[in-house]
């Protein structure tokens, strides 16, 4: 059977699991929580890497920071657009402001920001804040 990898969110594990067109249960071999109930993850540069290095999964990654209104706004959408799509792709956020190097490094003019990635390279991105179906459509082209 085909396999796919993915990161825990949780214990950050990578764990290989069955490829499905859908998941009744998956739970993460090592710390045992669930892979399907996830919301997105703030990550630092280090967590950040090791995500679009070791999923086989689309990883969207939402570009925020705490005083852009817009971003606010959109936080629940994106999250929203997280938990409709377990094992479909993974959903991370940087915020800018602590981990300045990772906006310089992806040339984030404006904000709110997303990029999708996969196989660590970008594949699209979007500024400006969208709604969540509007969220599941666009990483839906990529998972
Ligand atoms: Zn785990």
């Amino acid at each position: 059977m085909e396999s796919i990898k993915v990161v825990c969110p949780n214990c950050l594990k990578v764990n290989r699991i069955p490829k499905k067109d859908h998941y009744n249960k998956a739970n993460c071999g090592y710390c045992k929580n669930s892979l399907l109930h996830t919301k997105p993850k703030e990550v630092d540069a280090n967590t950040f890497s090791h995500f679009i290095n070791n999923s086989d999964l689309p990883i969207v990654v939402d570009f925020w920071a705490p005083w852009c209104g817009p971003c606010r706004m959109m936080a629940p959408n994106f999250e929203q657009a997280s938990l409709n799509m377990p094992i479909k792709a993974q959903f991370l956020k940087v915020n800018t402001e602590s981990e300045q190097m990772l906006g310089v490094q992806y040339g984030i003019r404006s904000i709110p920001t997303m990029i999708i990635f996969k196989n660590g390279q970008e594949v699209d991105r979007v500024s400006g804040a969208l709604n969540t179906q509007q969220i599941i459509e666009w990483v839906s082209r990529y998972s």
